[in-house]
């Protein structure tokens, strides 16, 4: 099982954002889409998503074809750079709002949201507002909102982008831990060569809305497909 990626093409005007690209994310692994600003990572991770739609192509998701499926058909959660975090609600109701909606019985929420709290380790601020939190805190708080309700598939599009450095390689390191635990099939957006290095299982590297490599941190690292690709790596400080 995976999300199989075939000929996804989307133009915004004239300009090709992704042009013909085929790519295959295996399940249970995560993987990082890696490449310079502006090359189209957002844009495959929105198509794959359902949150925005292709000229053509099609996406299948765990052996469903998801190509004309809403977002909230597709089963899967999201984390984005600047979440937007209910700032009125406290991190458990943060959590447990997509439960809620679902009319869950309430019995099944309030465990679920102590189960997950404890995984991203908020547990003692479940009584907070956001604002309330660290940056790093709040991400993890996004991450136990968008697990809440047991997505296939976790996407996430640079989702330490705005936080410092010191932060960004904890939250990197956690991540890792939290997928080793959990498993479920996650892609990751990040422009930080070292961040894809050091956690994905897999990369996919994107430049100019095409696919210039697809493989292991090693094997990008010992056969470089082609110049692109050795010169990009080869700017990790
Ligand atoms: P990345 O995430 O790799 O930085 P994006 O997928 O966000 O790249 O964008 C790829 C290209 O498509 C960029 O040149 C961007 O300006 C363009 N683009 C993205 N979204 C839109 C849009 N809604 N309208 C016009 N151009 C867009
Ligand atoms: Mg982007």
């Amino acid at each position: 099982m995976s999300i199989e990626v075939s000929g996804l093409t989307k133009k915004f005007g004239d300009f090709v954002a992704l042009d013909d690209v085929s790519v295959s994310l295996p399940t249970g692994q995560l993987t990082a889409l890696l490449g310079p600003s502006g090359g189209g990572k957002s844009t495959l991770l929105r198509i794959i998503a359902g949150l925005d739609t292709a000229d053509s192509g099609t996406v299948s998701i765990e052996g469903v074809d998801a190509t004309g499926l809403p977002a909230q058909k597709r089963n899967v959660g999201f984390v984005f750079q600047h979440y937007a975090v209910f700032k009125h609600m406290t991190v458990a109701k943060n959590v447990a709002f997509g439960l809620e909606i679902r009319k869950r019985p309430k019995a099944e929420i309030a465990h679920r949201v102590e189960e997950l709290l404890e995984l991203v380790h908020l547990s003692q601020f479940s009584h907070r507002l956001p604002s309330q939190l660290s940056g790093g805190q709040r991400q993890r708080m996004a991450l136990a909102r968008a697990l809440a309700v047991e997505p296939s598939v976790l996407l996430l599009d640079e989702p330490f982008g705005a936080l410092d450095a010191k932060v960004r390689k904890e939250l990197r390191d956690w991540l890792r831990r939290l997928h080793d635990e959990v498993h479920v099939t996650t892609v990751f957006v990040t422009h930080d060569q070292e961040e894809a290095l050091e956690v994905a299982d897999e990369i996919v590297v994107i430049n100019e809305g095409r696919v210039e490599q697809v493989g292991s941190p090693d094997q990008l690292y010992d056969e470089p497909a082609n110049d692109f690709v050795m010169g990009f790596l080869g700017e990790v400080t």
